[in-house]
């Protein structure tokens, strides 16, 4: 509040001032070096291009960081969703459960298999999927939750698990926001069935495009691999027959979600930086907590005890009762700083597609409607995060979103 009268804000840009920097900052970007470079350079000029050694290798590093048995490598995040959901046996006329505050994949992966999303709302201190809301929303159809440790943060997951163990139900967790995070001092990606990540740019370690399910039981392992390659089978224990050294066989329909060596040689490069790039990710968080914590206008993340959060997103959470604009406005005020502010996310089941999906007639969002992740919408901005930022950077946010809510301020 001293802020308001002892240090009058300069004029934003978009009122006619000048913008904090000249170069817009994107709000992620990846963070590739001379040494991933070589990685890659290296296996293109081995023998092997896919499914070779180095994808081997990238799985059981991948595991072994946060402590699963098996890690099977996907084309996508995307990809390694819908293998997932297909190894839970998801199918036609099931339901499947996730939070409406995420990317649209974490609920295609259900369609996909011709089952139902069914979203629950959220907890509107942690913006993650409650277990309370879950539990209302379980029917004899459904087969799974896909809980979503939504910016880094983990969910509530001993109630999540105690929902599944008394309703028979699988849990795979979309920790594609969540790579480095713990839940109760245990890595993200051997609590649950399955735990699924993504190596997109803007994700914590990248390959391009590509992702991963790990898991601790072999069983679902089989059936990721039979799903990533074709649904083919070379492993005699699972084959029908067996007719000779040539011979394979398909036993499901499955697709080529493969990644490729050459991928995989950027992520065990990347993997090696990991922790780095989440000490730098939570250094940044904690700058911009401890600039924003005496605004009035903005609430910082709150940080539920049993997590420690990866911070793939800042997103701060305007109140607008103290605001003369709204988050539209504001957002393009600080777009008009060049900071590269984003909206993380629509509830997903706004989009067109389930509205039609709800009700073709009405577009009813009747069956969807969830009241805090419709309140926490109209309020949030992402601000920009990612290791390679410098403190130029973070600084250069920090003075747009103060000069912007000086201006904003009823
Ligand atoms: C990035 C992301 C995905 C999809 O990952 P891709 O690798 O882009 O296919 C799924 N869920 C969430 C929450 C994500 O952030």
């Amino acid at each position: 509040m001293a802020v308001r009268d002892n240090h009058p804000e300069p004029l934003p840009a978009i009122a006619g001032g000048e913008p904090v920097r000249e170069t817009y900052l994107p709000y992620a970007r990846q963070w590739i070096e001379e040494d991933d470079i070589e990685a890659v350079a290296r296996v293109m000029r081995g023998d092997w291009l896919t499914t070779g050694p180095t994808l081997a290798e990238f799985e059981k590093q991948f595991a072994a960081r946060v402590g699963a048995r098996y890690a099977v490598a996907f084309s996508s995040g995307t990809a390694a969703l819908h293998a997932a959901c297909f190894a839970a046996g998801v199918g036609r006329g099931d339901e499947v459960i996730t939070s409406p505050i995420t990317f649209v994949a974490s609920a295609s992966c259900a369609l996909y298999l011709g089952a139902k999303p069914v979203f629950a709302d959220i907890d509107p201190r942690t913006y993650n999927i409650d277990p309370v809301e879950i539990e209302k929303k379980i029917t004899p159809q459904t087969k799974a939750i896909i809980p979503v440790h939504f910016t880094g943060q983990p969910c509530d997951l001993d109630a999540i698990h105690a929902l599944a163990e008394k309703h028979n139900l699988v849990v795979i967790e979309d920790a594609c926001h969540a790579l480095g995070a713990e839940y109760k001092g245990q890595p993200i990606g051997c609590l649950s069935d399955m735990t699924v990540f993504s190596f997109h740019p803007v994700k914590h370690i990248t390959t391009g495009e590509g992702g991963m399910v790990t898991t601790n039981s072999g069983e679902l392992y089989q059936w990721l691999l039979l799903f990533r390659n074709h649904g083919i089978t070379r492993d005699r224990e699972l084959m029908v027959e067996d007719q000779g050294p040539w011979y394979y066989e398909m036993l499901d329909v499955g697709f080529n979600y493969r990644l490729t060596d050459i991928q995989a040689a950027l992520g065990l490069s990347q993997l090696r930086k990991l922790d780095r790039f989440l000490e730098r990710r939570r250094e940044i968080a904690r700058t911009y907590n401890e600039a924003f914590a005496s605004l009035p206008e903005v609430e910082i993340p709150y940080q539920a005890p049993y997590s420690r959060s990866s911070w793939h997103l800042y997103v701060l959470v305007l109140k607008l009762e103290h605001l003369k604009f709204d988050r539209r406005q504001v957002f393009e005020a600080l777009r008009a700083e060049n900071i590269g502010v984003n909206v993380h996310y629509l509830p997903v089941y706004r989009h067109p597609y389930y509205r039609w999906l709800g009700d073709p007639d009405s577009c009813s969002l009747s069956g969807f409607y969830c009241f805090h992740a419709e309140e926490l919408y109209e309020r949030i901005i992402t601000l920009p995060l990612y290791p390679a930022m410098d403190n130029e950077d973070v600084n250069d946010v920090i003075q747009a979103v103060r000069r912007v809510i000086s201006w904003a301020r009823k």
